[in-house]
């Protein structure tokens, strides 16, 4: 196919509101695919090049972009910078400047969806020292041969912004239409590979492959999420008193894969962080099973867990390694088991994942079972909850004793309940250098939280404090190299870094987009583990607004 026609439908699909008609296109731009377009077409359609297991990376800056753009274009940076203000996206910028080119291209050649995603993966093969230079070549020859609303999409797929594409879900109805599967099936599929475009690919073939995809040793599934509870007794008795309830360990969430000789760890968002844990990976190795687990790394020490961001530091640390292993010294407790010797565990219930848990894990210096209790009345749950805090843990997990575990669900099979205080997720979209003391740092943030639609990032509040002067140190360091443009003692953001805010109230206001603003944020926590996905809703702010104020 070609590259114009698949944006083509693209175009298509973000023009119509109903559901069922973006359903409808996508259906029909995957009929019209060849069979080794398929997987390609779901990755970009997604804005991603690759399925989230596979561990490579575009690693091309929004400079680079701008440069290439700048290169092709004949407006002059002031210009484009009045275009990039205006459009607010790299994306939109691009198909406006390149209506406008330096040099006409003498021919426009006609590219397919194969080059374009051919030249994306060599792009992200390139490492090494000269792999920037090179990488921008490819980006720019690309760019040179495309049109104005082709260049929007590439933009957008190598800023990491296409937010054009299609929702997950609709996209597996689509699979579903255009291959005649079941949508369940498609579903179940995605859920245990976490790559739909290899779901889409085999849909294509066969509905009895498709029933033969399972989860598999290496291959990351997403994790089983919590929905908050606002009340201990709300959780529990949702669930007729049939429930767990644990600790909730405040680190990082890690799946582990080990088989053979071999473990991997990986994250939250699948990456692999193998290389931040080898006291753990040391551990795992010796246990005399294959298997896939689920639990949450802590930083330990003396007995007790501490701040969660001592952790975090070993997953930004590429060098001496040791050294940070040995000064934030870490505890890996188990919840949940997904695999156990070749044998998928999903579909079985908690309670019985749970059993064939504690015959694998033994307690060894670094790895234990999380601790857990079999509910029997609520002013014992309550003491667990207490007891929980003491032991300086977040809160309690209450956990359906029936259900299955759903990689990737955010369901009301596991609850979470903390304390009361509310935090949101957001992304710093600007940072202001500060006064005094603070005089060259980045230390005034401004946050964004997605849109109603999760396609634009709107400003939602200001913080100053919670991060100490070596944080913000860090930070200002950090912010400077996302840097897009400086106004004053302002700097505009490549959105990246997540934050965890807290704040005391949402008011009315009239200085922000949404008409209503956080009070007295306060940054809680820096969070690396988290990307631009996992950035909280305007809709969120909104239902907070509600609940604090009664409406
Ligand atoms: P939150 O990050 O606030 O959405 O809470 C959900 C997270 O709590 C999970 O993703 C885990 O990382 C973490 N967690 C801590 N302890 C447990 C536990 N016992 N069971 C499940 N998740 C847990």
């Amino acid at each position: 196919m070609r590259f114009e026609a698949f944006v083509g439908f693209l175009e298509r699909i973000r023009a119509t509101t109903s559901r069922n008609e973006k359903v409808s296109i996508a259906a029909s731009l995957l009929g019209s695919l060849r069979p080794r377009e398929i997987r390609p077409a779901i990755y970009l359609v997604r804005g991603t090049v690759f399925p989230a297991h596979d561990q490579r990376e575009l690693n091309v800056g929004w400079s680079t972009l701008w440069r290439a753009i700048s290169k092709l274009s004949a407006y002059g940076d002031e210009e484009l910078i009045e275009l990039y203000k205006r459009a607010g996206d790299l994306g939109l910028l691009a198909e406006r400047a390149m209506l406008k080119r330096k040099v006409a291209p003498l021919h426009v050649r006609e590219i397919e969806l194969e080059d374009v995603y051919d030249t994306l993966v060599r792009v992200a093969t390139l490492t090494g020292p000269s792999s920037a230079e090179h990488k921008e070549r490819h980006i720019l020859g690309l760019l040179g041969q495309v049109s104005p609303p082709e260049a929007k999409y590439v933009v957008k797929i190598v800023a990491g912004e296409m937010r054009y594409g299609l929702r997950e879900g609709l996209l597996e109805e689509a699979i579903a239409k255009a291959f005649g599967a079941p949508l369940a099936l498609i579903r179940r599929a995605n859920m245990l590979t976490s790559d739909l475009g290899f779901v889409a690919e085999t849909a294509s073939k066969s509905v009895e492959e498709l029933e033969r995809l399972n989860i598999r040793l290496f291959r990351p599934v997403k994790h089983m999420l919590a929905e908050p509870s606002d009340t201990l007794e709300g959780a529990i008795s949702y669930h007729g008193g049939k429930v767990a309830i644990e600790p909730k360990y405040d680190g990082c969430r890690l799946q582990v894969h080990k088989g053979g000789k071999e473990a991997k760890i990986y994250s939250r968002r699948l990456e692999d962080v193998t290389r931040s844990f080898p006291e753990l990976v040391s551990e795992f190795v010796s246990i005399p099973h294959d298997f896939i687990i689920d639990g949450e790394a802590v930083y330990w020490k003396d007995g007790r867990p501490g701040p969660f961001q001592y952790l975090v530091r070993r997953l930004r640390r590429k060098e001496d390694i040791d050294r940070v292993v040995r000064m934030y010294p870490s505890m890996f407790f188990a919840f949940d088991i997904l695999y156990l010797d070749g044998a998928s565990l999903v579909d079985r219930t908690y309670e019985e994942r749970r059993k064939i848990l504690e015959g694998v894990i033994p307690d060894g210096r670094h790895i234990a079972c999380s601790e857990r209790f079999t509910f029997t009345n609520l002013d014992e749950a309550r003491r667990l909850f207490e007891r929980s805090l003491e032991m300086g843990y977040e809160g309690l997990m209450i956990k359906d004793l029936e259900s299955t575990y759903k990689p990737g669900r955010r369901g009301k099979h596991w609850f979470k309940y903390k304390e009361a205080l509310e935090t949101l997720d957001l992304v710093v979209v600007m940072a202001e250098y500060g006064h005094g003391a603070r005089a060259g740092l980045l230390s005034d943030y401004t946050f964004a939280a997605w849109d109603e639609n999760h396609a634009e990032l709107v400003p939602v509040g200001k913080a100053y404090s919670g991060l100490t002067d070596a944080e913000i140190l860090d930070m200002t360091r950090r912010l400077r190299r996302l840097a897009v443009k400086e106004v004053g003692t302002r700097v505009y953001l490549e959105p990246k870094i997540v934050m965890e805010v807290a704040f005391g109230d949402v008011q009315r206001s009239p200085r922000y987009p949404i008409g209503l603003a956080l009070r007295f944020p306060r940054i809680k926590a820096i969070r690396d583990d988290l990307g631009l996905e996992d950035v909280d809703t305007v809709k969120r702010i909104r239902q907070i607004y509600e609940k604090l104020h009664g409406r």
